[in-house]
Order: structure tokens, then C-alpha cells, then sequence
């Protein structure tokens, strides 16, 4: 392990089975999907720029028809991979082989049981799928880091500590709690979900940072401004949030000096600080 990690995220599929009303994610209108090539050329150029680590994100990034074979590719390059799912297309069968080259599994949690989960994320029944699955994980891959990300919003800010038990029965390496981001959909629906910069910061000051061994990580509310690289399943590199614009700036593909573009606009010390939690190895 380096000194220092540094992680770009990619979106591994525009698919999502889901619509969570404060889904800030652009690239789902895309219909192109990178494929296994293009992503381990995008992997390769940005190691010369000193990533280390790549993020496979979606949606589901498990749904990839290639998804065992694209993990085994991008393990030959010696980078860490960090996968995010929601799980839907979690199968025991089909992950078996993938996981031994993770690094990392991250997985949403929004609350301490169904009524809350499902109604933060609109879905119903997905509270269920993602505790069944990840009890199945732990059972079988006893080693895999896992990260629990949970996104604060009014429909779930008072039932947060309710999740310590569940917590402590999951046994993830690390928690992130962000704070609801208004952009893309969410935007559109912020009155339902958004949360004051009081609040956030009340609760932040009285969460615990540790249960049990699960790292607890509350990220500032400007954790989507400048802090990782992200490139859209169309392989379009984007980040730098716009307040005044909503949207995200587009710095071009990939293969078009899209990385050089956006590390030109990029803070690198804020990135590699974040990185560190983000790949979710450093304790
Ligand atoms: S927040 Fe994630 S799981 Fe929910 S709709 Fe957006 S991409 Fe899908």
C-alpha cells in the first residue's frame, strides 16, 4: 500500500435499476456504455497521472455482462478496485470471482430498517435485498472491506442513530454519512429531502466516529466540489460542481485530454485526502 491513494470513479453503466429521488448522478441519460477496452485504456492513462486507484460505480456495476472480466483486467494493472452497487444484480454465483480482486465493496444504507431505507430511496423492498445480501457477503467473504454509504436527508436525519445496531451486526470496515446534494434530480426534488447546513452540522458534531471497528466518516457538504475525478459511462470526464449553472463542468472524453483538463482545474491535496477515505483503506 502507498502512502497515499488516489482514485478516479467511473461509471461502469448508465443503468440503475432504481430512481431515487435525489439521484445526482448526469451520466444515466447516456446511452453508451464504455467498454472493457476503454476502460482499462482510461485506467492506464490516468496511472500516469498517478491514480492508483479506480472506483467502478452506476447504478449496478455487478449488471455488466463483463464485469468478472473487465475486475480481472483492470487487477492485471495493479490498481486497487473500489465497486459501488445497490446490489440488484448481486448474484453469489456470478460475484465469486470478482471479489477476489476487490479492494473494496461500497453499498447504500439510508436507514435502521425498511420504513426508512425504502422511503429515503423511493424502492420498496430494497432495505430487505441489501441486509439479505450483505449477511450473505460476510458470510462468504469474511475478508471483503466493505463501505456503507448513507445519504442524510429530512426523510432519515432523526433515525441515524437508530443504525448503530445494524452497524454492529453488518460489521462494515467504514460509514460514510453525506450530506443530500441538490443536484441533477435531487435538485428537483430538494424540498423533499434537503436538510439545513445547521442541522447537518448538529449532527455531525454529535455523531460518534467509531462503533465497534466501523470507521465513521461525515464528510463536509462541499465534498462534491473539486474533491474526485469522475467520468461518466460516455467517457466524458466531469466534476467541479456549479452552484450557479447546476451541473457538473464537462472537461471532455477521456481520450481527449479530458483527465489533463480536469487536473488542471483540480485541488490534488483535497483529492488525495479524500481518496484516502474513499477507497476506504486507511484507518
Ligand atoms: S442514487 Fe444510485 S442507486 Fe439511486 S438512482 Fe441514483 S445511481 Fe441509482
Amino acid at each position: 500500500m502507498t502512502d497515499r491513494d488516489k482514485i478516479i470513479f467511473v461509471y461502469a453503466t448508465p443503468a440503475c435499476g432504481m430512481s431515487c429521488g435525489f439521484c445526482y448522478s448526469k451520466v444515466r441519460v447516456s446511452k453508451y456504455n464504455l467498454s472493457e477496452e476503454e476502460i482499462v485504456d482510461l485506467v492506464s492513462r490516468s496511472k500516469k497521472y498517478a491514480f492508483n486507484a479506480i472506483g467502478l460505480t452506476g447504478g449496478d456495476p455487478f449488471g455488466r455482462k463483463d464485469i468478472a472480466s473487465l475486475v480481472e483486467h483492470l487487477s492485471s494493472l495493479s490498481v486497487k478496485i473500489r465497486i459501488d452497487s445497490n446490489l440488484l444484480s448481486y448474484d453469489l454465483v456470478k460475484v465469486k470471482p470478482i471479489i477476489k480482486n476487490l479492494d473494496l465493496l461500497g453499498v447504500p444504507l439510508d436507514g435502521p430498517d425498511a420504513k426508512i431505507h425504502d422511503y429515503n430511496r423511493d424502492a420498496n423492498g430494497h432495505f430487505q435485498l441489501i441486509y439479505d445480501n450483505l449477511l450473505n457477503i460476510r458470510t462468504n467473504f469474511p475478508d471483503l472491506k466493505i463501505k456503507i454509504h448513507t445519504v442524510l436527508t429530512k426523510r432519515n436525519i432523526d433515525k441515524i442513530y437508530d443504525m448503530q445496531r445494524l452497524i454492529e451486526e453488518i460489521l462494515p470496515n467504514s460509514w460514510s454519512i453525506y450530506k443530500f446534494f441538490p443536484a441533477g434530480v435531487g435538485y428537483e426534488n430538494k424540498k423533499y429531502f434537503e436538510i439545513s447546513n445547521e442541522e447537518f452540522a448538529t449532527f455531525k458534531k454529535d455523531f460518534p466516529n467509531k462503533i465497534g471497528r466501523t470507521i465513521i466518516d461525515i464528510p463536509e457538504d462541499d465534498v462534491h466540489d473539486k474533491s474526485f475525478l469522475m467520468v461518466g459511462s460516455d467517457g466524458i470526464v466531469y466534476g467541479c460542481f456549479d452552484e450557479k449553472k447546476l451541473q457538473y463542468q464537462d472537461f471532455g472524453r477521456f481520450d481527449q485530454n479530458g483527465i489533463e483538463n480536469a487536473l488542471a482545474y483540480y485541488d490534488e491535496a483535497k483529492m488525495f485526502a479524500l481518496a484516502d477515505k474513499e477507497i476506504g483503506l486507511k484507518q
